[in-house]
C-alpha cells in the first residue's frame, strides 16, 4: 500500500448504540477542516452486504442518495454534501457486498495466482485500496475523513476496523487519526449520566488494537470536566479530547458546538496540518454562523403539506427535509413541513388540515399504494392554486391528474400502476422495458436538462441548461403531449439527447413545478437548490407574507 504523499486520514467509529448521527458529526468535523483551508473528502463503508442499498426498502434504509455518477448510497453522502460541498461519486460509498465481489471477481481472474484467499489480507487489502482511491479522487485531497457504519462490537464490521489498525501503521502514526463516537446516557433513576458503556465500547476497541485519539460524547445536556476527565482516564485519552456531542436544536449548529471545544485545533496539532488558502489565516465559519441564527430565529412561518407513503419515517425523505431548511434561511422564514399519509385521503377524503397549509409537495415513490390519494390532493392544491412542486413520482402524479381532469382523459395513468391502461400517459421506455435484473438498473445520476426561457423553473435557476439527478424508470409519453400542451401544461425541461420531459409547469397557476429528478439531492446548507427556495417565497406569498 502507498497512501498519497501528505494526505492525512480521519476514521470515525461508532459505540454504544446506533443512531447516533456519525454521518452528520463525520461531516461536522469536514467542515472543520475545510472552514481551515483544506481540501476534504469523505468515504462511507457500510458493513452489509447489499452491494448497495439501491433495492433496500426504504423502512430499513431510510433514503437512497444517488450521486452524479448514478450510483445508489447510503444517506450520509447526503450530509457529506450538504456539509462539505464536494459532489460525491461511486467511489464514496464501498460495502462488504461490494469489498466481496471485487474479490470474488478477481480470484475467478486468477489474479491471486494460487494463494488461498482469505479476510486478511485480501479483504482488508481491497477495503485499504478503497481508502487510498477516495484520496487520489480528483486530485490529491489534504484529509479523507473515512465513516465506518455499524456499531463497535458487531461482527460484520470486524475487516473494516482490522482495516483502520493496519492502515494507521503503514500510512505513518502522525498521518492518521481515530474518532469514536459513543453515548452517554442520563439514568434518572440515579439522576446520573453514565460513562460506563463509553469505557466498554472504547474496551472493545483496544481489545482489537484501535486506541481512540478522540471521544465524541453524545449527551442530553452537559458533560462536565469531571466527567470528561474519569471518561478520559478510563479510556486512554486526554480529558481535552474528550468531546460533548450535546442535542442540538438544529445538526448545522455541530460544527460550532464542536469548534467551540477547541475539536478543529486538536485535529490541526495532532495530525500536523498545514492551513491551506484561503482559510489560512483564520478559521472561517462566518457561513455557518450566519446559517444557524437564521434557522433559530426565521422571521416568518409557512406550512407546507408533504404527500408521502412512508411518513412514519422521515429518514426516507432525508433530502427534501433537509433541502427545506436551506430554503427557510434564503426566505427568512420556518418551514413546517405537515405529513400526510395519501393511502389515508384515499379512505377519509382531504384532511381538514389542508385548509391552513401555504403549498404542497408530492414525494418520489415507487408502487401503486396511496397513488390515488396523491392525485386527488394535486387536484385540490391546482384548484386552489396552492403552489405545488412535484418530485419524481410527484411530477408522474401531476401529468396523470391534469390528463384526467383537464384534457378530458378519465383513463390517464402510468403503466407502473395499471399495466393495461388504454391512457399511458406514464410509460418505460424501450431502454427500461425488457430489464429483469432489479439493482442499479434506472435511470440514475446526472442527466442534463434544458430550461425554457421565461419558465417558472428558468425564473429560480437563471440559467439555460442544468444538470440534475435522477432515479426511476418510467416517464412522461412524449405521444400525449400534444394534448397536454394544448390545455396549458408547459414543458419548461427537457433532456436535450432523448427530448424526455425534465420538468413540467401550468401556464395558468402561480407557481406549479413538477420534476422528473431529484433536485433535494443538490442542495446545500449554505448553497439551497433555486427550485426549493422559489417554491417556498411562493408559499409565502399564498400566505400573504
Ligand atoms: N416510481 C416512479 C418511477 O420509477 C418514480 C420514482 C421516484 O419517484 N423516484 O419512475
Amino acid at each position: 500500500m502507498t497512501p498519497c504523499k501528505n494526505t492525512k486520514y480521519l476514521f470515525i467509529t461508532g459505540g454504544v448504540v446506533s443512531a447516533l448521527g456519525k454521518g452528520v458529526a463525520s461531516a461536522a468535523i469536514g467542515v472543520l477542516l475545510k472552514a481551515r483551508g483544506l481540501k476534504v473528502t469523505m468515504l462511507k463503508l457500510d458493513p452489509y452486504i447489499n452491494i448497495d442499498p439501491g433495492t433496500m426498502s426504504p423502512y430499513q434504509h431510510g433514503e437512497v442518495f444517488v450521486t452524479n455518477d448514478g450510483a445508489e448510497t447510503d444517506l450520509d453522502l447526503g450530509h457529506y454534501e450538504r456539509f462539505i460541498e464536494v459532489d460525491m461519486s461511486r467511489k464514496n460509498n464501498a460495502t462488504t457486498g461490494q469489498i466481496y465481489y471485487t474479490v470474488i471477481t478477481k480470484e475467478r481472474h486468477g489474479d491471486y495466482l494460487g494463494n488461498t484467499v482469505q479476510v486478511i489480507p485480501h479483504i482488508t487489502d481491497e477495503i485499504k485500496s478503497r481508502i487510498l482511491d477516495v484520496a487520489r479522487d480528483n486530485g490529491v485531497y489534504d484529509v479523507v475523513i473515512t465513516e465506518v457504519g455499524g456499531t463497535v462490537g458487531d461482527i460484520e464490521s470486524l475487516p473494516f476496523l482490522e482495516t483502520i489498525r493496519q492502515f494507521r501503521l503503514e500510512a505513518g502514526v502522525e498521518n492518521c487519526i481515530n474518532i469514536h463516537l459513543t453515548l452517554v446516557p442520563y439514568i434518572g433513576a440515579a439522576g446520573e449520566l453514565k460513562t460506563k458503556p463509553t469505557q466498554h465500547s472504547v474496551m472493545k476497541l483496544r481489545e482489537i488494537g484501535i486506541q481512540p485519539d478522540i471521544l465524541l460524547c453524545r449527551v442530553d445536556g452537559h458533560l462536565s470536566l469531571d466527567l470528561r476527565k474519569k471518561i478520559g482516564l478510563f479510556c486512554n485519552v486526554p480529558a481535552e479530547c474528550v468531546i460533548e456531542a450535546r442535542d442540538v436544536s438544529s445538526i448545522y449548529e455541530i460544527p460550532l458546538i464542536f469548534e467551540e471545544q477547541g475539536l478543529g485545533a486538536i485535529l490541526e496539532q495532532r495530525l500536523q496540518l498545514q492551513r491551506g488558502e484561503p482559510g489560512a489565516r483564520r478559521v472561517d465559519l462566518d457561513a455557518w454562523r450566519q446559517l444557524v441564527d437564521k434557522i433559530k430565529g426565521p422571521r416568518h412561518t409557512v406550512n407546507i403539506a408533504m404527500c408521502g407513503k412512508y411518513v412514519g419515517l422521515k429518514d426516507s425523505y432525508k433530502s427534501i427535509v433537509e433541502a427545506f431548511v436551506h430554503a427557510g434561511v434564503a426566505n427568512d422564514a420556518h418551514v413546517e413541513l405537515h405529513w400526510i399519509d395519501t393511502e389515508k385521503v384515499e379512505q377519509s377524503g382531504i384532511p381538514e388540515s389542508f385548509n391552513s397549509m401555504h403549498g404542497m409537495v408530492v414525494c418520489p415513490g415507487f408502487g401503486s399504494r396511496g397513488v390515488e390519494g396523491k392525485i386527488k390532493m394535486i387536484q385540490a392544491c391546482r384548484e386552489r392554486k396552492m403552489p405545488f412542486l412535484g418530485i419524481c413520482l410527484g411530477l408522474q402524479c401531476a401529468v396523470i391528474e391534469f390528463a384526467r381532469h383537464v384534457c378530458g382523459l378519465p383513463g390517464a395513468n402510468s403503466t407502473e400502476f395499471d399495466e393495461q391502461t388504454p391512457t399511458p400517459v406514464i410509460d418505460r421506455m424501450e431502454t427500461q422495458v425488457n430489464i429483469k435484473q432489479m439493482g442499479g438498473t434506472m435511470r440514475l445520476g446526472a442527466y442534463r436538462c434544458e430550461v425554457k426561457p421565461g419558465s417558472r423553473a428558468q425564473q429560480a435557476y437563471q440559467t439555460g441548461t442544468v444538470l440534475e439527478r435522477h432515479r426511476h424508470r418510467w416517464e412522461v409519453n412524449n405521444r400525449y403531449l400534444p394534448q397536454l400542451i394544448e390545455h396549458g401544461l408547459q414543458v419548461s425541461g427537457v433532456n436535450p439527447e432523448t427530448k424526455l420531459v425534465e420538468i413540467m409547469e401550468l401556464a395558468d397557476h402561480p407557481w406549479f413545478v413538477g420534476v422528473q429528478f431529484h433536485p433535494e439531492l443538490r442542495s446545500r446548507a449554505l448553497h439551497p437548490h433555486p427550485l426549493f427556495r422559489d417554491f417556498v417565497a411562493a408559499a409565502l406569498q399564498f400566505a400573504g407574507k
